[in-house]
C-alpha cells in the first residue's frame, strides 16, 4: 500500500486550495474559525457555491449529478476545507438520505428528491432516535398505520439536529408491532409542514438550540413516501449509517483545532513566559499531536484500502473513538489555554451577537468544549464502538 500522494492527487489538492482561496468569503471562514454560528442562510450560501462548482455531491455517482470522487480525493477535499475553515456541509440530505434513495428509492423518488437536495430547496433532518431508542435503535416506537393511500404516524423523535431549519424529515417508523424488532420497521419521508407535526427546541449545554424534539400527532403521509418495501426499513437504516460515518476521523478538524490552540498558547502566558513553553502544557500538546499523527496515518491506511475497493470494517469504529477523543482533548486544552476567559461562557459568543469577554479567540471556547461532548455520543456512542471492536477483534 502506498501512503504517498501521486502527482495527480497533489494537483487536485492545489486545485481545491485555489478554489477555496477564490470562493470562500473571508467573513465566513472567520466565523467558522471563531466558532460562530452561520445560521441557515450561511449554510445555504456555501451549499450553493459548492453546487455551482459541481463539488457539493462529491460522494454521489455521476449518473445522479455527483462528482464520484474516490476516497483519496474526498479526504484531500475534506482536509483542505477544514484547513481553510470552510463551513461544514450539512450531511442529512446529501450524505445520508441520498445514498439510500440512489440504492433503494424508486425512479420517481430519485427524480423528485435528489435535484432538490442539490439545489438546496429541501433541507432534510434525521428522525431516527427516540426517547428510549438511541443505542438500542431497533426498539423505536413511533407508529405508522396504513389507512388507504396514507400512513398515519404517531409518536416522537428526539435529538433531531437542525430540525428547526428542515422542511423534510426521513423517519424510521414501526409498521408491524407484532414482528421481531428489526423486522417491523419502515423508512418514511415526511413533509415537515404536514398538519400534526410539532418541533420543539432542546437547548444544549452550550446554550444553543442545535437539536429538537419532533412530535407526530395523526400525521398523514402518502404511501408513495415509503422508501423500499414496508417492514424492510432496518436494512435501509443500516445502509444509511455506513454513510453517516464517513470522514469519521475528522483529521482536518483536529489539525485546525491544534493549530488554533498553538496560536493561542503563543499569546497567553504562564509565569511570565508564553504558555506554549510551559512544560506541562507543552507535554499535553505534544501528546495530542503524536496521537493525531498516528491516527492520520491509520486514516490514510484505511483510505488507501478503500481507494483500492476494500470496504472499511471495524476500523471505522476505531477512528470514531480515537478521532473524537482527540477533538475533545483539543477542546479541553484550548479551554485551559484561555484560562479565566473560558469561565464567562455565553451562548451569545457562538451566535456572534456580543463582543466576547476577553480576547477575541476566547469567546466561544467554553461553548465548544461543552458542545463537543456530543462527539462521543452521536454517530454511535464510543462505548458502543468499543463493544463492536471487542466483539470483532476478541470474539464473543
Ligand atoms: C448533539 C446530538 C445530535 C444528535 N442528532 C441526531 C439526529 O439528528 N437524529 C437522530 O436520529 N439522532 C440524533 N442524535 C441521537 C444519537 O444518535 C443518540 O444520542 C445516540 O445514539 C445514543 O443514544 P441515547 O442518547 O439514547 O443514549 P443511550 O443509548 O441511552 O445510552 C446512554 C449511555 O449508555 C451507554 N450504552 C448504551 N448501550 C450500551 C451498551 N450496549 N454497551 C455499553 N454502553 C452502552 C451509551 O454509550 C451512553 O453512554 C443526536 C445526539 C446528540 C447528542
Amino acid at each position: 500500500m502506498d501512503l504517498n500522494y501521486s502527482d495527480e492527487e497533489k494537483a487536485f489538492r492545489a486545485e481545491v486550495r485555489a478554489f477555496l482561496a477564490e470562493n470562500l468569503p473571508v467573513d465566513v471562514s472567520d466565523k467558522v474559525r471563531r466558532g460562530i454560528s452561520l445560521g441557515k442562510e450561511g449554510h445555504e450560501k456555501w451549499h450553493a457555491t459548492l453546487n455551482a462548482r459541481g463539488w457539493l455531491a462529491y460522494n454521489w455517482p455521476r449518473e445522479f449529478g455527483g462528482a464520484e470522487w474516490n476516497a483519496v480525493q474526498r479526504h484531500i477535499f475534506e482536509e483542505e476545507c477544514a484547513a481553510a475553515y470552510a463551513p461544514r456541509i450539512v450531511p442529512f440530505g446529501l450524505s445520508m438520505l441520498a445514498p439510500v434513495l440512489q440504492k433503494f428509492g424508486t425512479k420517481e423518488q430519485q427524480d423528485h428528491y435528489l435535484p432538490r437536495i442539490l439545489s438546496g430547496e429541501d433541507w432534510w433532518c434525521q428522525g431516527y432516535s427516540e426517547p428510549g431508542a438511541g443505542s438500542d435503535l431497533a426498539s423505536l416506537k413511533t407508529r405508522a398505520v396504513r389507512d388507504g393511500d396514507h400512513y398515519v404516524v404517531n409518536g416522537q423523535k428526539t435529538w433531531t439536529t437542525l430540525g428547526q431549519y428542515a422542511n423534510w424529515i426521513f423517519c424510521l417508523v414501526r409498521t408491524d408491532p407484532e414482528a421481531k424488532q428489526q423486522e417491523g420497521i419502515s423508512f418514511l419521508l415526511i413533509d415537515m409542514t404536514t398538519p400534526g407535526i410539532t418541533v420543539r427546541p432542546i437547548v444544549l449545554l452550550d446554550g444553543t438550540p442545535e437539536v429538537n424534539e419532533v412530535f407526530f400527532d395523526d400525521v398523514r403521509v402518502p404511501v408513495e413516501n415509503l422508501v423500499g418495501e414496508e417492514n424492510k426499513g432496518w436494512t435501509y437504516a443500516k445502509y444509511l449509517l455506513t454513510h453517516e460515518r464517513t470522514n469519521i476521523a475528522g483529521v482536518g478538524f483536529s489539525q485546525a483545532g491544534l493549530d488554533a490552540v498553538k496560536r493561542i498558547a503563543r499569546i497567553e502566558t504562564a509565569n511570565g513566559r508564553p504558555l506554549i513553553e510551559n512544560p506541562h502544557f507543552a507535554a499535553r500538546l505534544a501528546q495530542i499531536e503524536i496521537d493525531l499523527m498516528a491516527m492520520a496515518t491509520t486514516n490514510m491506511r484505511i483510505i488507501s484500502q478503500a481507494a483500492s475497493g476494500q470496504a472499511p470494517g471495524v476500523e471505522s469504529s476505531m477512528l470514531k473513538v480515537k478521532g473524537t477523543i482527540i477533538r475533545q482533548e483539543i477542546n479541553d486544552l484550548t479551554r485551559r489555554a484561555v484560562g479565566p476567559y473560558a469561565m464567562p461562557f455565553a451562548s451569545e459568543a457562538v451566535e456572534g451577537d456580543n463582543a466576547p469577554i476577553g480576547p477575541d479567540y476566547a469567546g466561544p471556547v467554553a461553548a465548544h468544549y461543552f458542545n463537543n461532548r456530543k462527539l462521543s455520543i452521536f454517530g454511535g456512542s464510543n462505548e458502543i464502538q468499543r463493544g463492536i471492536i471487542a466483539k470483532v477483534k476478541m470474539g464473543g
